[in-house]
């Protein structure tokens, strides 16, 4: 309710956030707010039409709305995952929803890499896309950001602050604050939402003092111009020592292991400070893996060789390989 008299219109949630009760909670909020005030957005991970119309039917309820204005599918991990929705219903059912009023918009949101984002985005089933997209991993996800202003569909932009490590690395991020600009957090949006394509910054808070200082960033919003932009791009490339930076230069792996996913869980320990705890969650919650992809890595050495940031991929590799599940 702060955040939507704050001006903050678009509320993001799923089935499983929460122990399961976002979408109820979310629900109990929009239910006081009038309709036309709000866009509300909710998804399905299923591959089956029938699961996924079944979950469409209990996120309406929950959420107290006729209609869901985004409905995503949801979590696309790879191209094969995306055949598997189009094969076994799952795009057709939200589809099909949509023309019966139930859904506003079909969208799927996906972390996939941009270039296969954007094969995804030109079977022109979806009118938007969901992406993790910030002053971190832009390279990843250019591809797919741009494919989707070529189509004129919408871009969410998720995880904008990256996750919070830009805020919690605000020293290293501390460029992206320009003389207009109050915070780094403010710079680190700005940067985000300056793409042209990107539509809306998904941003996450768990105060109110953090909603205030996301609506102050983007209150006086003047987008960056191109030349700002590619100097905070060249700036961000420079100083990304020891991190990867999503290229894929170094693909492809003869082992088939999906090295930039994995140096960007290597990424989220370095910058967050909490290890193997980080990693094994982005492993698992990010990328749909575990430390098995790092393990098939045999040392072979091309991928340093075509580094673009001469990281050690191999010594990272082990590290990752070795994590263990944590004890419940
Ligand atoms: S060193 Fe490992 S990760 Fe790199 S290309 Fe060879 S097998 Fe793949
Ligand atoms: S070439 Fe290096 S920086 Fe680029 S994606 Fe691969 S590991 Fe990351």
């Amino acid at each position: 309710m702060y955040a939507h008299s704050k001006g903050i219109n678009y509320f993001d949630t799923a089935p499983g956030y929460c122990n399961d009760k976002s979408e109820e909670i979310v629900g109990a909020a929009v239910r006081q707010l009038k309709r036309d005030t709000f866009y509300v957005s909710t998804k399905c991970g299923a591959a089956d039409g029938g699961q996924v119309r079944a979950s469409l039917e209990k996120s309406l309820k929950r959420l107290n709305v006729e209609k869901i204005d985004f409905f995503h599918v949801w979590g696309v991990l790879s191209l094969e995952g995306w055949g598997n929705r189009k094969a076994k219903g799952a795009v057709a059912a939200v589809r099909k929803a949509k023309e019966e009023g139930l859904v506003g918009h079909v969208v799927c949101s996906s972390h996939m890499p941009g270039k296969d984002i954007r094969v995804m985005l030109a079977d022109e089933l979806v009118e938007g896309v969901t992406l993790g997209y910030c002053a971190i991993n832009f390279p990843y996800r250019d591809d797919a950001v741009t494919a989707a202003g070529e189509m004129n569909l919408g871009v969410v932009a998720m995880n904008p602050l990256g996750g919070g490590l830009i805020p919690q690395n605000a020293e290293r991020f501390g460029f992206l604050k320009g003389p207009d600009d109050p915070s780094v957090v403010a710079g680190a949006l700005r940067f985000c939402v300056s793409h042209p394509a990107v539509t809306s910054a998904l941003v996450g808070f768990s105060s109110k003092e953090q909603i205030d200082e996301a609506v102050a960033a983007v209150a006086h919003f003047k987008p960056h111009t191109p030349a700002r932009v590619a100097e905070i791009r060249q700036h961000i490339l420079a100083s990304f020592e020891g991190l990867c930076t999503g290229c894929e230069y170094c693909l492809p792996c003869p082992e088939d292991i999906r090295i930039p996913q994995m140096m960007d869980t290597f990424n989220q320990s370095l910058l967050s400070g909490r290890g193997e705890k980080i990693m094994r969650e982005r492993l698992k919650w990010h990328w749909g893996t575990t430390n098995e992809e790092a393990a098939r890595c045999t040392e072979c050495g091309l991928c340093e060789d075509r580094c673009t940031q001469h990281l050690p991929i191999r010594e990272r590799m082990k590290v990752i390989a070795s994590l263990v599940e944590e004890k419940k």
